[in-house]
């Protein structure tokens, strides 16, 4: 009776401890393969909104352009491979954040506001805000944009610009060329955005002309979590070294056709 009753006892433990190390194993299991994805450090993984020409587009389904060459150099001298993310400009910062990608490599404004959730490298071009107006509109500068209709891409430096001009009325599109659409189509009386990307985009709109006075003068950087240091010292030596070496001209060269202007 002892017997039988000390034995139900040992079978009970048995299958207790088999049953916690059959747990144990199945997290770490989990563990181990989270880690796996978080830590790969064979891969270099860039954030990006490759509606962005010339730095960031689609061609034949590939994502190409200025700011992938740049941080191709960056995964090559680390010694790893590039992969690239596409998502809304407006989720850069958070995917940033999340841990989802290791850098936002977008023709991203270094802005006060964006210093505060993110680390940004050394700037590698310089950049500004440009209206854009059907070619018989009476717009010809900032001020009689005020209570106008004026689209932009979201959450850009763009998007801040047109908010600030008096009475203005902004409209939010997810990319640079949706805002030129609307325009073309006669539904808001100015665009604002990025004046490379402008001069690539409006060529394909006879209707629209760019306004030459600049709205702003800004720097695009890349973006990395604050704090990861490492991260952006290896890309500010390959930024370096592009430029004493000529690759960064070159890339100028073949995206820009000149070498000189946007050198910051
Ligand atoms: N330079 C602008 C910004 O940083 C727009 C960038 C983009 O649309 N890719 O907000």
């Amino acid at each position: 009776m002892k017997r039988a009753k000390a034995l139900r006892k040992m079978a009970t433990c048995l299958f207790v401890a088999a049953f916690l190390a059959m747990i144990s194993w199945m997290l770490y299991d989990i563990l181990q393969r989270d880690s796996s994805i978080s830590n790969d450090t064979n891969v270099l993984v860039m954030g990006t909104n490759a509606t962005f020409k010339p730095f960031e587009y689609k061609d034949g389904g590939q994502v190409v352009g200025f700011d992938v060459e740049l941080a191709q150099a960056i995964a090559k001298d680390m010694g790893k491979e590039l992969k690239i993310e596409d998502m809304s400009f407006d989720g850069l910062l958070p995917a940033l954040e999340s841990g989802q990608i290791d850098m936002a490599v977008a023709g991203m404004s270094v802005t006060s506001e964006r210093e505060k959730n993110a680390l940004f490298s050394d700037p590698y071009y310089q950049a500004s805000q440009r209206i854009i107006v059907p070619k018989n509109s009476k717009i010809a500068n900032k001020y009689q944009l005020e209570h106008k209709k004026i689209a932009v891409q979201l959450g850009t430096t763009g998007d801040q610009a047109a908010s600030k001009i008096k009475g203005a009325q902004v409209v939010q599109f997810p990319a640079a060329p949706n805002a030129l659409q609307e325009l073309a189509a006669g539904k808001v009386d100015a665009a604002v955005i990025d004046d490379a990307p402008a001069k690539q985009y409006v060529s394909g709109f006879p209707s629209l002309k760019i306004i030459n006075t600049p709205l702003s003068s800004e720097s695009y950087a890349i973006a990395f979590k604050k704090g990861n240091t490492e991260l952006a010292e290896h890309a500010n030596k390959t930024i370096a070294n592009m430029k004493a070496d000529g690759r960064y001209q070159a890339l100028l060269q073949k995206y820009f056709g000149t070498a000189k202007e946007q050198a910051p």
